[in-house]
């Protein structure tokens, strides 16, 4: 072989590696946003891994025995930049973020697309085969992502809308449905000869985005993603039974049950369940168990030893190359399951977490604690149509949580959205069960 046909070989390979490197950059970031959909900053390890992937992206794009190629650099750091922050946005929107992020979270199924002219222009541009490629395989991604989104869409079933949700998202709109529909992009809300539903989320579509609706919009939560919580909560409540581990009905869900009489919040979005690890049930065995289970039934189950808790969602793990792609999607239908340790805390019998919950106090060694007797021996209440273990003294719990928990406080984002809510709560309305 001649160096003039090995040429555009050596070239071609250099082409595939960067494209190659490019999949496993997006792999590790998309990986990397299960911890800002967890409410957590995210793991330096893993940040430093995802950061070194892009660097040795860029550095193969740029470096070649000519020398560096400049344009190819710039736009190769910029484009990753630009396509990873359009990713990233839905993550982000786990909590309050800016309009830009919001915008971008809105548009998550197909604003990596809005990339495709000027990735073109810089393609035909910059004569550089291994930029051509990366940016070539970023696209590919991005119109497979759109594709099944709106593949997956399609599976929806519809829920009529009735009663207290058709009242609060009728105060929400301010009786024009069809313009808050458009207003805030609402792609599930079904307006057709006066009847309105819900195009509902399932096991193979995307979740209903209500960290929007709910949080934001001040919608009750969807009537599809009320069912699917009562599901996961019935499955997450079997396991650890099944497993023999002490465990409690915690936070919103605990409130639900005592002050709703048994139903979930009109605008939950989780489910919150705590465990004792004590005696045999170690972290080992509760995450082992978990996991095992959920694989069985359905579930995705995720880890944060550190944080010392487990997600547990609704939708069932995707197999590679698409398992870490569920970070991009919005919303989620979840478990939170919190450990809790008995300690001694100021002399006193304490059950201890690591993270903050309402306002359970500090304890001595710096976690948050509530006193051993409000919570064991456990109880039951009656939960979503079934008994749960709850604590011992669960209205003391509760207080403990959140002070005078009768009193009805909303945790909107949107400061108006709980004050339109409010008066229709106050009206009287029957909450949906
Ligand atoms: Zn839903």
């Amino acid at each position: 072989m001649t160096g003039l046909e090995a040429l555009p070989d050596t070239r071609m390979i250099a082409a595939l590696i960067a494209a190659a490197l490019y999949v496993a950059t997006y792999q590790s970031f998309i990986r990397l946003l299960r911890y800002p959909r967890n409410w957590n900053p995210p793991s330096l390890p893993a940040s430093l891994a995802t950061g070194g992937l892009a660097a040795l992206t860029v550095a193969l794009v740029s470096l070649s025995p000519d020398g560096l190629d400049r344009p190819a650099l710039a736009i190769s750091a910029g484009f990753i930049a630009v396509v990873f922050g359009i990713i990233a946005a839905p993550a982000i929107t786990f909590r309050p973020a800016s309009r830009l992020v919001e915008f971008l979270a809105k548009h998550g199924d197909h604003a990596g697309l809005w990339l495709l002219g000027p990735v073109l222009l810089a393609g035909l541009a910059i004569p550089n085969i291994k930029l051509q490629a990366v940016l070539a395989t970023a696209m590919a991604i991005e119109l497979t992502w759109f594709l099944r989104q709106r593949w997956t869409g399609r599976r929806r079933r519809l829920y009529p809308l009735t009663g207290h949700d058709l009242s609060v998202l009728e105060t929400q709109a301010k009786g024009d449905l069809a313009a808050f529909r458009r207003r805030h992009g609402i792609r599930e809300l079904v307006l057709s000869n006066g009847a309105v539903s819900w195009r509902g989320c399932g096991k193979t579509t995307p979740p209903c985005p209500f960290n929007l609706y709910v949080n934001r919009l001040g919608l009750n939560t969807a009537p599809c993603c009320r069912e699917h919580m009562k599901d996961l909560s019935h499955h997450v409540a079997a396991c650890l039974s099944e497993m023999g581990a002490v465990h409690w009905l915690e936070g919103g869900s605990l409130l639900g049950a005592v002050r709703e009489r048994g139903a979930l919040l009109d605008w939950e979005d989780d489910i919150d369940i705590s465990v004792l690890l004590d005696g045999d049930m170690t972290w080992r065995r509760l995450a082992a168990g978990l996991a095992e289970r959920g694989a069985r039934d359905g579930y995705f189950v995720d880890i944060f030893e550190n944080k010392g808790y487990i997600s547990i969602s609704f939708d069932p793990p995707q197999r590679w190359p698409f398992r870490w792609e569920r970070n991009r999607l919005r919303g989620e239908i979840r478990a939170d399951i919190a450990v809790y340790r008995p300690a001694v805390s100021h002399g006193a019998a304490v059950l201890e977490r690591r993270s903050h919950k309402g306002a359970m106090p500090v304890t001595e060694s710096g976690g948050h604690g509530v006193l051993r007797e409000i919570v064991l021996p456990t109880s039951t209440v009656r939960f979503l149509g079934s008994d749960f273990a709850c604590p011992n003294q669960p209205e003391a719990y509760l207080r403990v949580l959140y002070g005078d928990f009768r009193k009805v406080e909303y945790t909107f984002v949107d400061a108006g959205a709980a004050k339109a809510r409010a008066l229709i709560d106050a009206a009287g309305d029957p909450p949906v069960r």
